[in-house]
């Protein structure tokens, strides 16, 4: 049973019937460690059966005919069977030896893996044992292209590191080609820490709309209006030019939103701040932004316009259910009763606002007022990573630090900030953020064969406290292996990696900075 499936087909065609280590373990005579083996069998076969669907396709579909007319079995194109589904729906269910079924981009089955196998016939059969498979993880903000400037200007206060390193490296460095290649850096890491969604606020958004799409990540990607001449855009008015070409490209586009990113109320002109508004619910698009960041941005927002960084919003009209608002560290409760009101999204980074010092979003507040609260990482620069296995353990124990409150923030819901919650501060909660039926099939599955995952007493807890992004091993965004058994499918992870390490050189030569000695 295990490895019936078209990969059975494509290692008899690929290896003329020779006897495999598959062979093996699907007659019962694995060799030692036949559980891991048999995972990593499990994973690789699809692999082949993808590289060899061509040469399979022909006997898969005889097969197909076979099982409709002996039984009432129905297509798949994936079957992922025998872990712990952790689904985050509203039941909150944990499925032990449970089954998900995908057609197409979209979950059609989850249950028991027994009920599962009866109803489905796979093209593709993956077995996952010992671990969890969770909704793939939902980054609310990051600049993804930011990880080529992971660690420059490094333990500075936010307007020192903005304006002494980060705007003038973005000034002479920043192009279409640069974005690409930061982008697809900052992929490869979010989908090795499970990450299947990421809200993104960049420059050249139509080009990181590109890897993102080629890389096959589903992408919240916000073009940025700034008050000041940018790497794309020189003006507003040229950024809103650029936003109705870039949203008529995309709009309706399988996995990526596009959407308008007004970068904070400190940095682009209230008209603009208007304008965004105004434009992103006349295209229908998302709209993003930095808000209540620091107590500075507070406290200057008071002085110049009497009102808090979300009043001021609230008076020029941006406050509305497509708004998700980065931060919002420092918000009062009239500030949280204005976000529920308009269903704002506000997402959670503790690493960042930790190394910034911004401070401790009250977050706890937040989901006591009503606010779809969701979870982000910041970019690379500010972070100094896109993991968000770091950021739920963040957010749940500094929530417990925050309130001195062991039981602020237990584990299931620092789970749901990056999930399902985190999903609803994306208003994007009708198709992603379960495993449900109807959903996008965009999941995650972490081995628990670590020492760290061992043993298993409450799910939740495992992951939230215990396990890491390297036990991420298998990513699915849309129905779609985007990493199976630890190697992912769609980027070329060495050449993004050594073309990373060529922009970081260009960076230090821009600033005239000395290159610290050759590590590569
Ligand atoms: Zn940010």
């Amino acid at each position: 049973m295990k490895f019936e499936n078209s990969g059975g087909i494509v290692r008899n065609e690929k290896t003329n019937g020779r006897e495999t280590i598959a062979d093996r373990a699907a007659r019962g005579r694995a060799p030692r460690k036949t559980k891991f083996r048999q995972k990593r069998i499990a994973a690789i076969l699809p692999i082949l059966a993808l590289v060899g669907w061509g040469v399979a396709r022909g006997r898969a579909a005889e097969r197909r005919v076979t099982q409709s007319a002996s039984a009432t079995l129905q297509p798949a194109d994936w079957l992922i069977a025998g872990p712990i589904v952790v689904t985050m729906d509203p039941h909150r269910r944990v499925i032990h030896d449970g089954a998900v079924a995908i057609r197409g981009d979209t979950i059609v089955a989850v249950g028991r893996a027994a009920a599962v196998e009866a109803r489905y016939k796979p093209a593709h059969r993956l077995e996952l044992r010992d671990g969890v498979l969770i909704p793939g993880l939902i980054n609310g903000h990051t600049h993804a292209a930011m990880t080529l400037f992971r660690g420059l200007g490094d333990d500075e206060n936010l307007q020192n590191w903005l304006h002494k390193y980060i705007f003038p490296a973005e000034a002479r460095n920043v192009t279409p080609a640069f974005v690409r290649e930061g982008t697809r850096l900052g992929m490869i890491e979010m989908i090795e820490s499970g990450t299947t969604t990421f809200a993104d606020m960049y420059y050249f958004e139509n080009d990181v709309a590109e890897v993102v799409k080629q890389a096959g990540m589903r992408g919240v990607l916000g073009e940025t209006v700034i008050g000041f001449p940018a790497p794309d855009n020189k003006t507003p008015a040229e950024a809103f030019a650029y936003i109705r070409k870039y949203v008529a490209r995309w709009k309706g586009d399988s996995l990526i939103t596009p959407a308008i990113a007004p970068h904070a109320i400190y940095t682009v002109p209230g008209p603009d701040l208007r304008e965004s508004g105004v434009l992103s619910r006349e295209l229908h698009v998302p709209l993003l932004i930095h808000l209540s960041e620091t107590k500075k941005e507070v406290d200057d927002s008071l002085r110049e316009h009497h009102l808090t960084p979300v009043g001021y919003l609230n008076s020029l009209g941006v406050l509305a259910p497509n708004l998700t608002a980065a931060h919002c560290v420092w918000v009062d409760a009239a500030d949280l009763r204005l976000l529920a009101e308009h269903d704002v999204g506000c997402v959670y980074c503790p690493s960042s606002n930790l190394k910034l010092a911004d401070g401790m979003a009250p977050v706890t507040k937040w989901i006591a007022a009503g606010v779809p609260a969701g979870l982000g990482t910041d970019g690379a620069a500010s972070n100094n990573n896109l993991d968000m296995m770091r950021q739920i353990y963040f957010a749940a124990e500094l929530q417990k630090v925050e309130t001195m409150n062991p039981t602020a923030m237990p584990a299931e819901q620092a789970l749901a900030l990056a999930t399902i919650d985190g999903a609803r501060a994306l208003h994007m909660q009708k198709e992603i953020g379960s495993i449900e039926v109807g959903k996008k099939a965009d999941l995650a599955f972490l081995s628990l064969d670590e020492a760290h995952g061992v043993p298993l007493y409450n799910v939740y807890s495992q992951i939230v406290y215990a396990l890491e992004a390297s036990d991420v091993k298998d990513v699915f965004v849309g129905g779609k292996p985007l990493m199976l058994d630890g190697k992912l499918t769609t980027l070329d992870v060495p050449a993004i990696i050594a073309k990373a390490r060529e922009c970081g050189r260009q960076v230090l030569r821009s600033l005239h900075v000395a290159e610290p000695p050759a590590t590569n």
